[in-house]
């Protein structure tokens, strides 16, 4: 098969394992990349990226494959999608001079995080007294006496919309690598809903499998569930309070106000969420333990971006209000800096496979022998 040559060693193991697979086809009822699978003969490069970000890792094809090591075809599909998943994320990376800061993930957030911490601690010592850090300073408008809301809400929405430009950017390169089509409002609803529901995380009905070849009840479904709810309800509230603010009501607002509320269940659900995701992954088989730096790196910084709102929450009227404000804002902007450089772009790849994957259930019919 010519098209062999041109791929990256990634993509030519996904390649093979999905020619064993798609004569086998044992597994077709467990998820979206099987029945993907079965409407194509051959498999070119991008094929294969958009399998390999169809996949949602759930393992239920490892433990069900009965050519998996030590049998000679050795075919482990969730290993081989993993390592493929991210070298896709490196390779349509913008600006593509990024591409390593995937692989060192974990190294560059964790400075990116100190470095931006120790800034607004700066920040906030020159713009105020060296004290205000440690001085009283609750009640309304406390927060805008450390950092005027202009300067919050212009550097704040200046960052959130580089991450965003450039992974649109990045899926934009993936989509027109695997020679998509475009897709209507439907099939774009359709992947809403599998992707809000994290359809394709449940090994076709039997449940995630994770530590053994026990279906583990779910629990990285609703970990991930807690997780990705828990960052929309804290962006709702911040969302909310922006308006609040332009409404002349300036923030810190009472307990009972709908900001904290939504942030208070959001910031429950960036600790629960994380944790537990963390501890999941701890906890996986080595024989398809796809951890990398980048997503624990990924999901520690979601859980002290919590864990810092909920502090300041419960301690914005003592004197620990200015630091824990300096600590949660620093870590949110480097949060949100790391967003087009490691694991967060993953839901915008898998969003737009699914996309594709309702697009061809619609369309496609198998494709002829090239
Ligand atoms: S993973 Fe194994 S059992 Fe499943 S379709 Fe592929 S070769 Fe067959
Ligand atoms: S989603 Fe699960 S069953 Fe499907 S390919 Fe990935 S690991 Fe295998």
């Amino acid at each position: 098969m010519s098209e062999l040559e041109t791929l990256t060693p990634a993509q030519a193991e996904v390649v093979r394992q999905m020619q064993v697979c798609n004569a086998c086809r044992y597994c077709e009822g467990l998820c979206a990349v099987f029945p993907a699978m079965e409407l194509r003969r051959a498999f070119d490069g991008g094929d294969a990226d958009y399998l390999a970000n169809l996949c949602h890792n759930c393992g239920a094809c490892y433990y069900d494959c009965q050519y998996a090591p030590p049998h000679e075809f050795a075919i482990n599909v969730p290993v081989a999608m993993a390592a493929l998943r991210d070298e896709t994320y490196a390779r349509n990376v913008w600006p593509a001079a990024f591409a390593g800061a995937f692989a060192k993930h974990g190294l560059w957030v964790t400075f990116a995080a100190a470095a931006s911490v120790a800034l607004f601690v700066a920040g906030f010592v020159a713009a105020n007294a060296p004290g205000a850090l440690f001085a009283p300073v609750g009640g309304a408008g406390g927060f805008y006496r450390m950092m005027p809301h202009w300067a919050m809400a212009g550097l704040f929405g200046a960052v959130f919309l580089y991450a965003i430009a450039a992974i649109g950017v990045g899926v934009r390169k993936f989509w027109r690598g695997t020679e998509a089509q475009a897709v209507g409002w439907a099939e774009v609803w359709q992947a809403c809903r599998d992707a809000a529901t994290l359809k394709y995380l449940d090994g076709g009905g039997m449940g995630c499998m994770n530590a053994s070849e026990r279906p583990e009840t779910d629990r990285r479904r609703l970990y991930h569930h807690f997780t990705f709810y828990g960052f929309a309800l804290c962006f709702a509230a911040t969302c909310l309070a922006t308006v609040f603010h332009e409404l002349g009501m300036q923030a810190p607002y009472p307990l009972w106000h709908p900001v904290v509320i939504l942030g208070a269940l959001g910031g429950i659900g960036l600790v629960v969420g994380p944790l537990g995701l963390l501890a999941q992954r701890a906890k996986r088989d080595a024989d398809i333990q796809t951890n990398t730096g980048m997503g624990a790196a990924f999901l520690w910084m979601l859980c002290l971006s919590g864990v810092s709102g909920m502090l300041l929450l419960a301690l914005r009227d003592t004197p620990a209000m200015g630091s824990l404000l300096a600590l949660h804002l620093g870590l949110v902007f480097a949060l949100f800096l790391s967003f087009p450089y490691g694991k967060f772009v993953h839901g915008f790849y898998r969003f737009a496979a699914l996309a594709r994957y309702a697009h061809e259930r619609r369309t496609r019919t198998v494709e002829a022998v090239d």
